[in-house]
């Protein structure tokens, strides 16, 4: 049985803030219904916040302040190196309220404190790199073959950006989209997930403080239900990028079909974690551990398929077990705690029940498996480190994303048999390989469809690297180069330094 650790801290530290979440116009403002919601953490269904629950017309209202800054306001007429200095500026404020960030994410999300900080220095790097690489690519000159005519092709925003982000990573998925939108001049709508809102609060002011101009920066806190519609078909959009599941994805694609927006997906993933005998023992276990249970399993990137070389899978997998058993949960707050609870009583149930649906289908179930309901973790959403051994790729806890801390194993016989195992999914976000032989190691990366591919790691990334899947995965990429792409349009100027007729209908004169 997993260890268990005390909570947190006493409940009297959490103050509730002051109704806040929909942010329209540089103000903040009240549903046109007067609807409210309240965000408990789920360590302990402590109340964290009361915040605005927004109707679709409060989201028009959103997206109509969004277009009127686009169309009419200062920013996207400032040069992109102007605005990379708001961003770095954003990048200093971040740190300095590092702490208040960091708690109001661990709250949300019940993970523990020092994971939140570690978040927001991610999100400030974030906003450092977009302003660090603003005025380094805003066009080029085209060599055109002929001496009258100056081709240029520049890159101007794209409008108005529904930005909708999910409740693992709240403010660094929201990150990833705010920074390069804006670097690039467009105008936002974000829409956090409705659990997590508290840390698009505190955004919302810091975005102000360093000088992003009323509108265009706007906040719509609710339910995606609700709010998505607008934010996906209305046509003063021009772009929705979603960070969440698949079939989300799927409702808003079809939604944002009729206006012809662009969309950019980042959604779930289903990642191999491939472990060679030659590996580095101590490395390949202990990652193996990080690759899934991190956070509880609630990253998109998890390595929850174990693919792991026959000759070593019973002692590779004892190990791990035998770790997994070990690893204490616990609250934000609680020193002792290794990972925290899952955000729902409706997602540990989905867990669950993929757990459940593994073993009926032929798993052995080898630590796990069980929702406590003694002593303090009864509080809150726990749910201990899972290991599922003698699993089939037809089986559907390996098929599709738990999005808990469960850890399926596949075994194989040669390379070619790891491969087709790690690429035997519908999604293609990330995975790993680890060996000790470097041509190897370049073969199966080579080999992988997946997005991102570590060799001999896991999950490390840096926002100068682009991130994003194949297949079910995702459209587009986030970060690096092309995550700036996301958010403009590419213009072609052509001019003709010395007009004349074509000539292409003839002389011009009748008969
Ligand atoms: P989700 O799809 O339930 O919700 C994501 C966001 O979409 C939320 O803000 C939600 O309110 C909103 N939403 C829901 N229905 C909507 C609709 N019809 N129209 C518009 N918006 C709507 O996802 P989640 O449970 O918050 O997050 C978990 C998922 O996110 C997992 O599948 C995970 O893999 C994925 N994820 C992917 C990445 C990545 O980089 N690829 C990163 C983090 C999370």
């Amino acid at each position: 049985m997993a260890q268990v650790a005390t909570l947190s801290e006493p409940a009297e530290q959490a103050s509730p803030e002051p109704v806040k979440g929909l942010y329209i116009g540089g103000a903040w403002e009240q549903a046109a219904d007067g609807a409210t919601s309240t965000v408990r953490c789920p360590a302990d269904g402590r109340e964290v916040a009361v915040v605005v629950s927004s109707s679709a017309q409060d989201a028009e209202r959103a997206i109509a302040s969004a277009r009127a800054a686009f169309d009419g306001g200062p920013w996207r007429r400032l040069t992109e190196i102007e605005r990379g200095a708001v961003m770095l500026r954003v990048a200093d404020l971040l740190e300095r309220d590092r702490e208040a960030y960091a708690r109001a994410e661990a709250l949300d999300t019940g993970k523990r404190l020092v994971e939140a900080e570690y978040d927001i220095d991610d999100i400030a790097a974030c906003f450092r790199h977009y302003g660090k690489i603003a005025g380094l690519d805003v066009g080029r000159v085209i060599d055109t073959g002929r001496s009258n005519a100056i081709s240029r092709v520049v890159y101007e925003p794209l409008g108005v950006c529904a930005l909708i982000a999910p409740w693992n990573y709240p403010l660094l998925q929201a990150a990833w989209k705010v920074a390069p939108a804006l670097v690039a001049g467009n105008s936002f709508v974000l829409k956090p997930s409705e659990l997590t809102p508290s840390t698009s609060i505190l955004l919302m002011e810091t975005l102000a403080e360093a000088g992003v101009p009323a509108g265009v920066a706007n906040l719509v806190t609710g339910r995606g239900s609700t709010v998505g519609g607008p934010l996906s078909a209305d046509p003063r959009v021009d772009l929705v990028s979603l960070t969440g599941g698949l079939s989300t994805g799927q409702t808003i694609m079809a939604a944002a079909a009729k206006t012809v927006k662009r969309v950019a997906f980042e959604l779930g993933g289903k990642n191999p974690n491939v472990v060679f005998a030659d590996a580095d023992w101590d490395a390949a276990v202990d990652n193996a551990l990080t690759a899934v249970f991190l956070h509880s399993g609630q990253v998109c990137s998890a390595g929850a398929r174990l693919v792991v070389e026959e000759s070593i899978a019973e002692r590779f997998v004892a190990e791990v077990v035998q770790r997994a058993t070990a690893i204490r949960m616990g609250g934000p707050f609680d020193p002792d705690a290794e990972t925290g609870p899952l955000i729902s009583a409706k997602h540990r149930e989905q867990v669950h029940a993929y757990v459940q649906a593994g073993i009926a289908e032929g798993a052995e179930l080898l630590c796990g498996g069980y929702i406590p309901d003694e002593g303090p973790l009864a509080d809150g959403f726990f749910y201990p480190p899972t290991v599922l051994g003698g699993c089939r790729s037809g089986m559907s806890v390996v098929r599709e994303e738990s999005f808990g801390p469960v850890l399926t194993v596949e075994t194989f016989r040669d390379e070619a048999e790891a491969i087709a195992i790690a690429n035997d999914t519908e999604y293609g976000l990330a995975g790993a390989v680890w060996t000790s032989d470097a041509s190897r190691a370049q073969r199966v990366a080579g080999a992988l469809r997946h997005g991102t591919v570590w060799i001999n790691d896991y999950h490390p990334y840096v926002p100068q690297a682009e991130w994003g899947g194949f297949g079910k995965s995702g459209i587009g990429r986030e970060l690096g180069r092309a995550g700036l792409d996301e958010y403009r349009e590419a213009k072609h100027i052509w001019q003709n330094v010395s007009p004349a007729p074509s000539g292409w209908f003839g002389s011009g004169t009748a008969g």
